[in-house]
């Protein structure tokens, strides 16, 4: 007869899952307070509009962390962004961002972990600061998206090593995924190939879902080319580049489909210089979500074929690039998220899967092969907002929970092959 309370019922679940997940969760429960002071400092540090300083030392205060956990850290350069795409928000001061790895290689399981070190949160703003709301909730910038969830990220890293539990693990950090990713893309890429699980600590989806499954994500731009004209005194000779860029957005405007997983959003739009005079020159820029591969596929060609021939006049010109490939549930990430579940309910959290039409860098990780679940960052909400809050009681939770799962990959309780 069994007559232990809830408590120590809880307690020995969560004993069964590893030996040391009692001790992992003890240890954090004890650095709460640090952990809170600890995100109040990185929120302070403006990352957002490609802020050079504020980004330099939010790297600095997790790499040299990291090093103390025998890291070597690495930076790879970043590739240039496809000039036709949209300026990003603020612009940046034109440096190319790179993405900065610390490894530290071990036995057992190759586990990339990481996140983006960007907000899109203005640094000059009035949005500047940690500041505490009612119960457990504080808002500041980037305080969710994602500064908490690197701080949870990197806090089980500590725990583990402060428990000598060796992990394999890199950490990555990149500085252009509010803007796309376009500049990473290429690193993320590569490391994925070199890992064998992938955890980005984006936040929780709504009521503290995980997601198991997102769709993808491109851009597009389409530019028509006419013949100006003046109005009054020669419209015949004209040919609006307007009325084409027109043409070309209602056909556009039959591809979405919410029931088989496609979203196509079209704007800004440009197009003429003055009422009088017939415009020569129109541009559209627009955004495409689609659920599998197939669909970005379908999408892709279908935009694409509105480009005329070079000579047609008007003329049409249209870019395409997929630039977050669709993640859907795969077997591996289901185990993962499975895995995440039980962890969770041991240490008294729900944690409910989730499907999203939101992108990450989870999609370019799982994309190159990489199990991945993507969203293991803080409970909060209002993201890219001038109230997006963090939940703090989930930093602890957030991390024990990672650190858990790391010590089953590491103990090969956790078989995703
Ligand atoms: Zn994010």
């Amino acid at each position: 007869v069994n007559h232990m309370n809830h408590a120590s019922g809880a307690h020995e679940r969560l004993e069964n899952l590893h030996p040391l997940a009692p001790r992992i969760l003890a240890h954090l429960r004890d650095r709460d307070d640090e952990l809170r002071r600890d995100l109040a400092e990185w929120v302070a540090m403006p990352t957002g509009h490609g802020h050079a300083p504020g980004l330099e030392r939010q790297r600095e205060a997790i790499v040299s962390r990291l090093e103390r956990l025998g890291g070597t850290a690495r930076s790879i350069p970043g590739d240039p962004r496809p000039d036709w795409l949209l300026p990003a928000a603020g612009g940046g001061d034109g440096v190319v961002p790179s993405t900065t790895v610390v490894a530290r290689p071990a036995s057992g399981p190759r586990v990339l972990l990481g996140g983006h070190i960007d907000t899109v949160h203005d640094p000059d703003g009035a949005f500047r600061e940690l500041a505490p709301l009612e119960g457990h909730h504080a808002t500041g910038p980037g305080a969710a998206d994602m500064k908490g969830g690197l701080l949870v990220a990197l806090a089980a890293l500590e725990t583990l090593d402060a428990l000598d539990l060796p992990v394999s693990w890199s950490f990555f950090l990149n500085e252009d995924e509010e803007t796309g990713s376009f500049h990473s893309f290429a690193a993320l890429d590569s490391l994925a190939r070199a890992h064998d699980v992938g955890l980005v600590f984006e936040p929780a989806l709504a009521g503290g879902a995980l997601a198991v499954e997102r769709m993808g994500a491109g851009q597009f731009r389409l530019e028509t080319f006419g013949q100006a004209a003046h109005v009054g005194r020669e419209f015949a000779r004209g040919r609006s580049a307007v009325t084409a860029l027109a043409r070309c957005l209602v056909a556009v405007a039959d591809l979405p489909d919410a029931d088989k997983g496609r979203i196509v959003n079209v704007g800004p739009i440009e197009g003429g210089k003055a009422t009088n005079i017939v415009p020569d020159h129109a541009v559209a820029w627009g955004n495409v979500r689609f659920r599998d591969a197939a669909t970005a596929t379908w999408l892709g060609e279908r935009i694409l074929s509105l480009a005329t021939s070079p000579d047609a006049m008007p003329r049409v010109e249209v870019e395409y690039l997929a630039n977050r490939p669709a993640k859907p549930e795969t077997p591996a990430v289901r185990r993962l998220a499975d895995e995440a579940v039980a962890i969770a309910a041991s240490i008294g959290a729900a944690l409910p899967l989730a499907a999203t039409g939101g992108v990450c860098d989870g999609n370019i990780l799982q994309n190159a092969g990489l199990p991945t679940i993507d969203n293991l960052g803080v409970r909060g909400g209002n993201l890219h907002r001038a109230d997006e809050f963090v939940e703090l009681d989930s930093l602890v939770e957030r991390a024990a929970l990672t650190a858990i799962l790391l010590a089953r990959l590491q103990s090969g309780r956790l078989d995703l092959a």
